[in-house]
């Protein structure tokens, strides 16, 4: 990094003491763009850097709510508005007993360049709770949506920020959530939320946008390569949106998957993962991977193990942050792996990233290989804004060409900037460049 990176960097360590993965994701982009300020001075001179690392809004809120024992219980609600140089903010909700400040704003900060390649216009924000909604009844779900929506409403909107799901919020969750913000606006403003059900505002195809994107793209960068997913080993991680849509996508391309996983362990099912089983534990009954387990014969509940052992030639990270050390990544390149594409937000810590690169392996980071889902949260706010929902053809077409446009961007510019096939330099300086020109264009604000 050079002198001045190193400095916007210092000053991040100083002013969010405590908050390693926020550091950890800002380093990652600082770290693409030593070449970048170089040929640009500009963007040094007008502190670009140093204002886009630190959020344009934080908010921290109380959100008290009675569970069904009539206890008293309270969270804490988080919303980080970081950049709304292209648009209103947009990203999503997540509800999980790790979520701080610091996750928040790492992933509010990473989102700020995915959104920025997917083309549309769409800032970065993230939000979400410590709230655990792990064996909560739906009332109690419902009360503490309600309870989280009485503050935040007051925060969001069609044109200012726009929020969605993410781990630990789905449909259900979007549902209540946005009769909730109706209820105190006294208007039915669907661009408020995306993630919607599809009979009130919601879009096609948003519930499989995230993993089919993300398959597209691993697709697309094994195609630089002359090969394709068909007939490959797939391990994939997680079993929540982003894992099941990423198991369809791949069958549907012709490979054959071997995993899933959950908190508790991971799934071995050497047969080929039951898509239709899959769906019927996790979407509708809400249960376990273990209970998938015990209705498939022939498949293995590993507990305690690494899914990164099993040999593969494609790797789908789809669960959570550095879910993905230096260690499953050495043992995923001597299983033979070519390609690895991520799902999740920062699954790969940065070492693992090293590994993969010095044994050259294909590599999706996240912020291109999973924006498809926000990508089309985009096209499900256009759809509000027209009052014309589309098919889901149209949709899962459109994502397609966004998909590989951001591939074929990210290729370009690493090309570009003399660094073919780093996809991490690729994604990070093409995401960058377009917020960068937009806050010259837009002033000191
Ligand atoms: P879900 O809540 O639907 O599923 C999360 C899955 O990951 C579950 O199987 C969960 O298991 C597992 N998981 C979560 N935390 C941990 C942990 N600490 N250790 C082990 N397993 C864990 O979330 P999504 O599928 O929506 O999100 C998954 C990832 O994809 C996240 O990184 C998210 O930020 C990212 N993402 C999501 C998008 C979306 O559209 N939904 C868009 C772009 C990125 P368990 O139930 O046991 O906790």
């Amino acid at each position: 990094m050079d002198e001045e990176l190193q400095e916007v960097y210092d000053q991040v360590l100083r002013r969010n003491p405590g908050e390693p993965e926020f550091h950890q994701a800002v380093r990652e982009v600082l770290e693409s763009l030593d070449v970048v300020v170089r040929r640009h001075p500009e963007y040094h001179d007008q502190a670009i850097l140093s204002r886009l690392v630190e959020p344009e809004r934080q908010i921290m809120f109380r959100v008290p709510w009675v569970d069904d024992g009539g206890r008293v219980q309270v969270n804490r609600g988080y919303r980080v508005q970081f950049s709304s140089a292209l648009g209103p903010y947009k990203g999503g909700l997540r509800f999980h007993p790790s979520v701080n400040l610091g996750i928040i704003k790492f992933l509010g900060f990473e989102q700020i360049f995915k959104n920025s390649l997917t083309g549309m216009s769409i800032g970065g924000g993230k939000g979400g709770s410590d709230f655990d909604p792990h064996g909560r009844s739906d009332g109690e779900i419902m009360r503490f949506c309600q309870s989280f929506m009485t503050e935040l409403y007051r925060h969001v909107g069609e044109y200012t920020d726009v929020p969605a799901g993410d781990i630990g919020v789905g449909g259900r969750e979007i549902g209540y959530l946005f009769g909730q913000y109706k209820r105190l606006s006294n208007r039915y403003e669907s661009g408020v939320l995306t993630g919607k059900g599809v009979t009130w505002g919601g879009s096609l195809a948003r519930t499989e946008a995230t993993g089919y994107g993300t398959v597209i793209f691993a697709d697309r960068m094994l195609a630089t390569k002359g090969q394709a997913m068909e007939g490959q080993r797939v391990v994939v991680s997680g079993s929540g949106n982003v894992a099941i849509y990423a198991v369809a996508k791949a069958q549907e391309l012709g490979a054959q998957v071997l995993t899933v996983s959950d908190s508790s362990g991971y799934v071995l099912d050497e047969a080929g993962i039951d898509l239709a089983l899959l769906r019927q534990v996790k979407e509708v009954e809400r249960g376990r991977v273990a209970d998938y387990v015990e209705r498939r014969p022939g498949a293995r509940l590993v507990r305690g193990g690494r899914v990164w052992d099993v040999p593969c030639t494609v790797a789908l990270p789809c669960a959570t942050q550095n879910e993905l050390d230096r260690r499953d990544a050495e043992a995923l390149v001597r299983g033979g792996v070519v390609a690895v594409a991520e799902g999740a937000n920062m699954p790969s810590t940065p070492d693992a990233v090293e590994t993969f690169a010095e044994a050259g392996t294909l590599f999706g980071p996240g912020k291109a290989a999973n924006a498809g889902g926000v990508a089309t949260s985009a096209l499900e706010m256009q759809q509000n804004a027209s009052r014309d929902p589309w098919s889901f053809s149209q949709v899962a077409s459109r994502l397609e060409v966004i998909m590989e446009h951001i591939h074929d961007q990210c290729a370009q510019v690493a090309e570009d900037y003399g660094r073919p096939g780093d996809y991490v330099l690729g994604a990070n300086i093409a995401g960058f460049t377009k917020v960068a020109d937009a806050m010259l264009a837009q002033g000191v604000v």
